[in-house]
């Protein structure tokens, strides 16, 4: 019996389903969720609601048994499989047409050591979750911007956020992870635990296993930084993105300052910076003194605030369900023809479309390139059109809009893109976003995984057997 039939079978298109899913749901312990299940329609949804696949299977793995029991079940057959934690990826990768959808968003044990400043988190934690545990001890470590996203698929494509320029990327973090491989085996691996492999999670996404629970380092932050975010009106944004752009680059470590195109509920467009000093309160307003004295702002919103206020700060923007298309790209500086074009594309953007500009650099750019499979260290923005929407009908022009802004900023990108920010856009991209790791990803991409048994990810696609070595 092939994949496909078998996929068919688990889709309830064959007789035998209904003894398939029993096997299945003798194997674990936690739920097996089949079309035709009450809880069949919600189960099968992501974050992004443009995304509509029928899995022949969900399994919510109650643990690493679990999971190693679903490896198995799906390899055995073999059978197509997804591997889902908070379910974010924006091209919906972690959901399948038919075969089974391992999901990890019911493992949420966290234990953190406040002496050796350490936390060993499961899969399924998002990153709210993180922070309100870690920071019950005032400690945090680099996660993204997003509440609701998952810890899992972020840390294993990079991870970058408001502490990523003073703390390095969440992947540069992580001291050790379990991990299921595609033969089912659980491995515990770190720097000196099947090393090779260490490396190529700290990046290479999903590619090389299922992983159940991270250990990551952590640090004093918070619980009070200053941060919040300054406006700056449209006709005034030109002068206002240059101003930016001097005050982001030469910016200190301890400085975060995300920046976004965006529109106010009156549908006004806007500038808004955001930063979000990691330091002390006083020294924090000292730093950021020359940006709130610049120009004539028209919100100045700064303030002491809960590092787990400030973590979830744009979540309202971004609510499951909704429409999304994203195209992302990095740049090396916003040079003023590149200010010109953001602008220029922007003023016909869409409404409830944003242009996000997130800070990245600082110590993430001082981690040597091959020291980990993320290889874009030298970029200072990741530059990204955000296109929202509800109606099915608006598909088009909306997903048109962010793909012109993106191919008129091309000439100013570093060409490469983040791994965790692609939809499907192909092997180039994949390459595009690993570059010169590329190659060592696929000897490892060989070495662990020769099936390609995990490929619903930013695909490294194994050599065939038969070329292999020549
Ligand atoms: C609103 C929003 C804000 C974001 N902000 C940021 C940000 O600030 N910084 C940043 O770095 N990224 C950000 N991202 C991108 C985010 O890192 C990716 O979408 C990431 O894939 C989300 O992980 P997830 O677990 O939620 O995704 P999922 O869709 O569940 O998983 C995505 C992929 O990761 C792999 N995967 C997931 N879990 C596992 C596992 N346990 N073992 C092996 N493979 C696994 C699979 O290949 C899966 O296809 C944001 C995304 C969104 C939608």
């Amino acid at each position: 019996m092939n994949g496909a039939e078998f996929a068919k079978r688990l889709a309830g298109e064959l007789p035998s389903q209904a003894s398939e899913v029993g096997i299945l749901r003798q194997l674990v312990r936690g739920e097996v969720v089949v079309s035709g299940d009450f809880a069949y329609d919600q189960a099968r949804r992501v974050w992004n609601g443009m995304i509509d696949r029928r899995p022949g299977a969900i399994v919510y793995c109650a643990g690493t048994d679990d999971v190693v029991a679903a490896v198995k079940f799906a390899r055995s057959r073999p059978l197509l499989v997804a591997v889902r934690a908070g379910g974010h990826n924006i091209g919906g990768a972690s959901v399948c047409d038919g075969g089974l959808v391992i999901d990890l968003s019911r493992m949420k044990q966290i234990e953190v050591d406040p002496v050796k400043r350490t936390a060993r988190a499961q899969a399924g934690l998002n990153l709210g979750e993180f922070d309100l545990a870690t920071q019950a001890h005032g400690l945090a470590t680099t996660m993204g911007v997003n509440a609701d996203t998952g810890i899992a698929g972020l840390t294993l494509g990079g991870g970058f956020g408001k502490l990523g320029r003073k703390y390095g990327l969440t992947c540069d973090n992580l001291i050790s992870v379990e991990i299921v491989t595609a033969e089912g085996r659980l491995l515990h691996v770190s720097a000196t635990e099947h090393a090779d492999l260490f490396w190529a999670i700290r990046g290479g996404g999903g590619n090389f296993g299922v992983v159940t629970t991270f250990e990551y380092r952590l640090f004093p932050v918070g619980p009070t930084l200053l941060a919040g975010s300054i406006l700056h009106s449209y006709d005034r944004a030109r002068d206002a993105m240059r101003f930016y752009q001097a005050f982001a680059s030469s910016a200190p470590d301890e400085l975060s300052l995300d920046a976004a195109l965006a529109m106010t509920p009156s549908g006004e467009r806007v500038l808004n910076i955001s930063p979000c000093y990691i330091g002390p309160i006083e020294e924090g307003e000292r730093v950021l003194k020359p940006l709130r004295t610049y120009g004539a702002p028209i919100q100045d919103q700064i303030a002491p605030r809960a590092y787990v206020e400030i973590q979830s700060a744009g979540d309202a923007l971004f609510p499951r369900g909704r429409r999304y298309y994203w195209k992302a790209q990095f740049l090396r500086e916003l040079s003023d023809p590149a200010i010109d074009v953001l602008l220029g594309s922007y003023a016909s953007a869409p409404s409830g479309s944003l242009l996000v500009l997130q800070h990245v650099g600082g110590a993430i750019g001082r981690v040597p390139m091959t020291d980990t499979p993320y290889v874009n260290r030298d970029a200072l923005y990741d530059c990204f059109p955000i296109s929202i929407w509800d109606e099915l009908e608006e598909d088009a022009p909306r997903i048109r809009w962010a793909r012109e802004l993106w191919d008129a900023m091309r000439p100013f990108s570093t060409g490469g893109v983040y791994a965790n920010n692609l939809g499907e856009e192909g092997a180039e991209r994949i390459e595009a976003a690993y570059g010169e790791n590329y190659p060592r990803l696929l000897a490892l991409k060989n070495k662990y995984d020769p099936t390609n048994f995990f490929r619903l990810n930013q695909n490294i696609n194994p050599t065939p057997e038969t070329t292999r070595g020549r």
